[in-house]
C-alpha cells in the first residue's frame, strides 16, 4: 500500500464516553466486516470483558476508507488504555501513530486522565483531532465541551467536530478531516532502508507464543527474517507477519508506515518488551528508536489463597496472567498471620484491581490482598541503601540515617462547587499540598496538588468521587522521592508481633493510627480464658493498648459456630477462609479480624 495514503491514528478516550461505538461506527462505514456478524462476533466479545472491567486495551484495527477525493486510505487505528497506570503504554501506541482522535462526552466533559493522555500524544507530535460524541443527547453540552478543549488541550475548532457515535451522524466527517489533517506516515520520514520497527503492545496466543505488535519506521520485514531485539538483545526468526483487519490476517510482508504483528517464537513476554526497537539481525540499525523504559512496578500487596490449599492453584494463576502481562511480579512470601501466599508488585491501584478481578472471575480464586505499600527508601547509617517493598521490612528506628518517599503531581478536575472539600481531602485528610487552581471552560476547574503516592493509593479516589458526587475526575504522575519523616507501627497481641499488621506512616499520623488499630483489633478479636493486651508500637515505645477482657467458659462455644450452606464455590471459599483461625501468642485470631484490618487506614 502506498504509505502516502496511510493514516495511523490512536483514539484517546475516557471509559464509557464512546470509543467502542464509534469503532463499531467505523467499522460499519468501511464495510470491515460483515454486519451481521459484527455485534455478535467482534464487538460483543469486547463488551463481554469491559463488562468485567478487566479489558485493558483492545487490539489495533486496519480499516479502508474511500475518502471524498476518490482515494483509498488505509486506516490503522490504535486503542489506547485510559487508566492512570499505563502512560507508559500510552505514549508508546501513541509514538507508533501521526495522529489521534480525542473523543470526548458531550454530557461528561473531558476528564482528568484524558488530558494527560492528549498532552503525551503532543509531546509525540502527533495531530489531533476532537471529536465530541454523544450529541444526540438532549444533555449534550457541545460549546461547553468545546471550550474544554480549548482550554485543557488547545486544539481550536476547526480541528474538533461534533458526532454521534450512535446515529453515526459526523462520523464521515469525522473520517475526512483525519486524511486531510492526519499526516501520512513517510512524515516521520522512512529514514533508514534497514528494518525499523517499535513494540507497542504484545500479545500471548498458547500456539503462537507472543504476537508483537508492532509499527514500521523503516525497511520490510516478513517471514524467515531474522530479526533483534534491542533492548532485550536477542534474536528471532519470523515466522508470520500480517495485519489486523480486524482479526489477524497474515501478510506477505510488512513495510515502512505500517502497523502489524509479527510471531518469531518468542515464549516470554519479557522478551518482547512494550517501547523496544526491532531490526535485521543481520543488517542492523545503530541506534534503538527514542522513549523506551523499562516499566517499574510502584504499588506492592500481599496476596494469599482464600484458603491453604489454594496456594498451588495462585501461584498457576499468576504465571498464567503473567504471561500477558509483563508489568506484574511476584515472588513468595510467608507471614504467620496469613500463611503462604505472595509479594506482588503493580504498576498501581487499578492495575491491582484488575489483576483481582481476573484471579477471582477467571480462575474462581478468592485472595486476600493486604493494604498496598507503596516503595519507601532508605539511607542507613553504615551507608547502605535500601528499597522497602514490604513495611514489615523496615527497619529499626536507630539503623536509619533518612527515609524518603515517592511524591506525586495530582490533578483533580471537578465542578467549582466541590472545590473546597476536595481541597480538604487533600490536604487535612491527607498528606497533600495544594499548589494551584486553573479554568476548565466556564464549569470547571482544574485543582493542582502535590501529594505523597501512599496517600494516593489508598481510597482516594473513592473518597474523591463521594465527595463530587461522582464529577470529580483526577489524574497523577509519580515525580520522584523526597525525604519524609516516616516511622514503622507494629501491632502485638498478647506481647508477639504480628507481622501482617505492620504499618509505615508519618510521624504526624502514627498516634491517630495506633489508636484506630487497637480499637478495632479489641472488637475483632473473640474473647478467650485469659486476658489480652493489644499493644502498638512505634519508636521504641507503646504508643497505645488495649484490652480483651477473659472470658468465662461457657460463652466459648458460640464465638466459633455457625454452617453454611454452600452454593457457589467462590463463596464457599471465601467464607471458610473468613473463618479460619490463626494462632499469634496463644490467642485464636479470625482471618475475618485481618481482613477488617487491612480496610483500616
Ligand atoms: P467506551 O467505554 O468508550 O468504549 O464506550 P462505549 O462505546 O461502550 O459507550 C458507552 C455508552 O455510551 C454505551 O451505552 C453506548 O451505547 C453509549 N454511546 C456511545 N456513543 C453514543 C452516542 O453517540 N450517543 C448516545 N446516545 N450514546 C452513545
Amino acid at each position: 500500500f502506498d504509505p502516502n495514503f496511510i493514516r495511523n491514528i490512536a483514539i484517546i478516550a475516557h471509559i464509557d464516553h464512546g470509543k467502542t461505538t464509534l469503532m463499531d461506527r467505523i467499522l460499519e462505514l468501511t464495510h470491515s466486516i460483515d454486519e451481521r456478524n459484527m455485534r455478535e462476533q467482534y464487538l460483543d466479545s469486547m463488551d463481554l470483558e469491559r463488562e468485567k472491567g478487566i479489558t485493558i486495551k483492545s487490539h489495533p484495527v486496519k480499516v479502508f476508507y474511500t475518502g471524498k477525493d476518490g482515494n483509498e486510505y488505509e486506516l490503522n487505528i490504535l486503542d489506547t488504555p485510559g487508566h492512570i497506570d499505563f502512560t507508559y503504554e500510552v505514549s508508546r501506541s501513541l509514538a507508533a501513530c501521526e495522529g489521534a482522535i480525542l473523543l470526548v462526552d458531550a454530557t461528561q466533559g473531558v476528564q482528568a486522565q484524558t488530558v494527560t493522555n492528549t498532552y503525551l500524544a503532543m509531546e509525540n507530535n502527533l495531530e489531533i483531532i476532537g471529536a465530541i460524541n454523544k450529541i444526540d443527547l438532549p444533555t449534550a453540552n457541545i460549546d461547553e465541551t468545546m471550550l474544554e478543549i480549548n482550554d485543557l488541550v488547545g486544539i481550536e475548532a476547526d480541528s474538533i467536530i461534533p458526532i454521534s457515535a450512535k446515529t453515526g451522524e459526523g462520523v464521515t466527517d469525522l473520517l475526512e478531516l483525519i486524511i486531510q489533517k492526519v499526516p501520512s506516515p513517510l512524515s516521520k520520514g522512512n529514514t533508514s532502508d534497514k528494518l525499523k520497527g517499535l513494540i507497542f503492545d504484545a500479545k500471548y496466543d498458547k500456539y503462537k507464543g507472543i504476537i508483537v505488535y508492532c509499527r514500521i519506521f523503516g525497511g520490510k520485514v516478513k517471514k524467515g527474517d531474522k530479526i533483534k531485539l534491542m533492548a532485550s538483545n536477542a534474536t528471532y526468526e519470523v515466522i508470520e507477519v500480517g495485519i489486523f483487519h480486524p482479526e489477524m490476517i497474515e501478510t506477505e510482508d510488512l513495510s515502512a508506515g505500517e502497523i502489524g504483528y509479527i510471531v518469531a517464537g518468542i515464549k516470554d513476554i519479557e522478551q518482547a518488551r512494550v517501547g523496544d526497537t526491532i531490526t535485521d539481525a543481520l543488517n542492523p540499525i545503530e541506534k534503538p528508536l527514542p522513549g523506551y523504559k523499562e516499566v517499574k512496578p510502584m504499588v506492592y500487596a500481599g496476596l494469599y489463597p482464600g484458603l491453604p490449599e489454594y496456594y498451588e492453584e495462585l501461584r498457576k494463576a499468576l504465571e498464567k496472567l503473567k504471561l500477558n502481562d509483563a508489568s506484574l511480579v511476584f515472588t513468595p512470601e510467608s507471614s504467620p498471620a496469613m500463611g503462604y501466599g505472595f509479594r506482588v508488585g503493580f504498576l498501581g491501584l487499578l492495575h491491582m484491581d484488575v489483576v483481582k478481578e481476573r484471579l477471582q472471575r477467571e480462575f474462581e480464586l478468592a485472595v486476600i490482598l493486604t493494604v498496598p505499600s507503596v516503595i519507601y527508601k532508605a539511607k542507613l547509617r553504615n551507608g547502605e541503601e535500601i528499597e522497602i517493598t514490604n513495611p514489615s521490612e523496615f527497619p529499626d528506628e536507630d539503623l536509619i540515617e533518612k527515609v524518603y518517599e515517592p511524591f506525586c503531581k495530582l490533578d483533580i478536575i471537578t465542578p467549582p462547587d466541590y472545590m473546597g472539600d476536595l481541597i480538604n481531602l487533600a490536604q487535612v485528610e491527607k498528606r497533600g499540598n495544594f499548589s494551584h487552581v486553573s479554568n476548565a471552560g466556564k464549569n470547571r476547574v482544574v485543582l493542582h496538588f502535590e501529594i505523597p503516592l501512599a496517600d494516593l493509593i489508598f481510597d482516594f479516589f473513592d473518597k474523591m468521587k463521594a465527595i463530587s458526587k461522582g464529577y470529580a475526575s483526577m489524574d497523577y504522575e509519580i515525580t520522584g522521592y523526597k525525604e519524609s519523616n516516616l516511622v514503622k507501627l507494629e501491632i502485638l497481641i498478647n506481647r508477639e508481633k504480628v507481622d501482617a499488621l505492620s504499618y509505615v506512616v508519618h510521624d504526624s499520623q502514627s498516634y491517630t493510627l495506633a489508636r484506630k488499630l487497637v480499637d478495632k483489633l479489641r472488637d475483632l478479636i473473640p474473647r478467650h480464658q485469659f486476658e489480652i493486651p493489644i499493644q502498638a508500637y512505634c519508636k521504641g515505645k507503646i504508643i497505645a493498648r488495649s484490652t480483651i477482657k477473659a472470658l468465662r467458659k461457657d460463652v466459648l462455644q458460640k464465638c466459633y459456630g455457625g454452617d453454611v450452606t454452600r452454593k457457589m464455590k467462590l463463596l464457599e471459599k471465601q467464607k471458610e477462609g473468613k473463618k479460619r483461625m490463626r494462632e499469634i501468642g496463644k490467642v485464636n485470631i479470625p482471618q475475618e479480624a485481618f481482613l477488617a484490618l487491612l480496610k483500616v487506614n
